[in-house]
C-alpha cells in the first residue's frame, strides 16, 4: 500500500486528508506545526497525538524525506551550502546565507535548468524535473533547523537557485504561502524574493496574484543581441517586453523591481554597456543588483576586477538608477548556483 505523503500539504489538506481515519480537523494545524515548525518527521514522535492516532499515520502516511548528500561552510562562517537528496535520489542545492540583520535561505525549484543561461551551472544537464512545493519547503526547513540548532532562524527567502521558478508556478506560488503560515516559517511576503530569467507570462500571473514578493528579473545585457547570447530565453521575451512586465508587477504590487546584472569580464562590463542599461532603466521604479560573476571554468568566464565593479556602478548612479553590488559571500565554496551539485555529480560520475 503506497502512504500520503503530508509533507508540502497546508493544515486545512493535512486535516482532510487525515480525517477519513477518524482524526478530527484541528489535527490538521496540529500535524503542520510538528512538520514545519518542530521539524518532527516521525509520528511517533508527536507526542500530543493520541497513541492510536499516531499509529494510524504511520501506517498511511509520511512526512517527507530529504537526506544531506555534501555540505560546505565558507570559512567566513555566514555561507553554508547543502546539497539534498530527494526520495527518487536526484539531488538539489539550498545556500544559507547569515547577515547581520537576519539569515536567507536560497532555495531551488527545479532538479536542474532548461534555460540554458551562458554563465550557469545549473543548466549544464538541463532540467531534470520540477520540484513539489514539499520539496522546496524541505530547503527551507532544512536550513531553518540547521539555524536552530544555533539558537537563530530563517527570516528571509530567495528564489534564486536551481531552476526557473515561473516556470514551476503552481508549486512556487504553493510554497510561497505555506512559509507565510503561521504554523511554518511565518514569514512576511515582503521577505521574499523570486528571481526570473524573465518569463513574462508567468510576471504577469505573478503580478495578479497578490503576493506582495519582490521580483527580481535577471537582465545582464543592456542590449537584446548580448542578452539572447548570455540568455537564450531572450529570443521569446526580448527586453522591451520583459521591461514592460516588469513595471506592469511595479504597478501592480507598488514593489520596486530587482533587476540583476552579473557582471561578466570584458563581456557586459563596459562603460558604455553600463551607460546603455541607466538609459533603459532611467525613471522605472527598479533597482540593480550588481554581481561579479562566478569563474564557470567550463565556459570560461571571468569575474572583472574591482575598479570595473565600481566604475559600472559609477555610471549607473550618475545616470539615476539606484544600484548596489552584492556582497561577495562564499566564494570559496562553489557559490555560484548549481556549483556544488555539479561538482559532486561529476565526481560521482568519474567514480562510476
Ligand atoms: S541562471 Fe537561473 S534561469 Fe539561468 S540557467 Fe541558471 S538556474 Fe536557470
Amino acid at each position: 500500500m503506497t502512504r500520503t505523503d503530508l509533507f508540502g500539504m497546508t493544515a486545512g489538506e493535512i486535516a482532510a486528508a487525515v480525517a477519513p481515519y477518524g482524526l478530527e480537523k484541528y489535527r490538521g494545524r496540529q500535524l503542520a506545526t510538528w512538520l514545519y515548525q518542530r521539524h518532527v518527521r516521525d509520528f511517533a514522535a508527536m507526542t500530543d497525538l493520541p497513541v492510536k492516532a499516531r499509529e494510524v499515520l504511520a501506517a498511511h502516511f509520511t512526512a517527507g524525506t530529504v537526506t544531506v548528500r555534501a555540505e560546505q561552510h565558507a570559512a567566513d562562517g555566514a555561507t553554508s551550502k547543502f546539497l539534498l537528496a530527494l526520495a527518487d535520489g536526484l539531488a538539489v542545492e539550498t545556500v544559507l546565507m547569515v547577515h547581520d540583520y537576519g539569515s536567507s535561505v536560497c532555495v531551488s525549484t527545479q532538479v536542474g535548468c532548461a534555460m540554458g543561461c551562458a554563465f550557469c551551472a545549473s543548466t549544464l544537464r538541463g532540467v531534470e524535473r520540477d520540484l513539489t512545493a514539499g520539496e522546496i519547503l524541505a530547503q527551507a526547513l532544512y536550513a531553518d533547523e540547521y539555524l536552530r540548532r544555533r539558537g537563530a532562524g530563517v527570516n528571509s527567502l530567495v528564489i534564486m537557485g536551481s531552476g526557473e521558478p515561473l516556470a514551476n508556478y503552481d508549486n512556487v506560488v504553493k510554497f510561497i504561502r505555506l512559509c507565510h503560515e503561521p504554523y511554518c516559517l511565518g514569514l512576511s511576503y515582503r521577505g521574499v524574493t523570486l528571481s526570473t530569467a524573465g518569463v513574462v507570462p508567468g510576471i504577469d500571473r505573478l503580478a495578479a496574484e497578490g503576493l506582495p514578493v519582490t521580483l527580481a528579473i535577471s537582465l545582464h545585457a543592456p542590449d537584446d543581441e548580448l542578452r539572447t547570447r548570455l540568455m537564450p530565453v531572450n529570443r521569446t521575451w526580448p527586453l522591451a517586453a520583459v521591461l514592460a512586465a516588469g513595471d506592469r508587477y511595479a504597478a501592480a504590487t507598488g514593489r520596486r523591481v530587482t533587476y540583476e546584472y552579473a557582471l561578466i569580464a570584458g563581456v557586459n562590463d563596459g562603460d558604455a554597456q553600463a551607460a546603455a542599461l541607466a538609459a533603459l532603466l532611467k525613471g522605472r521604479l527598479a533597482n540593480v543588483n550588481l554581481i561579479p560573476v562566478n569563474a564557470v571554468p567550463e565556459r570560461g568566464l571571468l569575474r572583472p576586477d574591482a575598479a570595473r565593479v565600481k566604475r559600472f556602478l559609477a555610471v549607473l548612479t550618475a545616470g539615476r538608477v539606484n544600484a548596489t553590488v552584492r556582497r561577495e559571500m562564499g566564494s570559496d565554496i562553489s557559490a555560484a548556483c548549481g556549483q556544488l551539485r555539479h561538482a559532486v555529480l561529476a565526481a560521482e560520475e568519474r567514480r562510476e
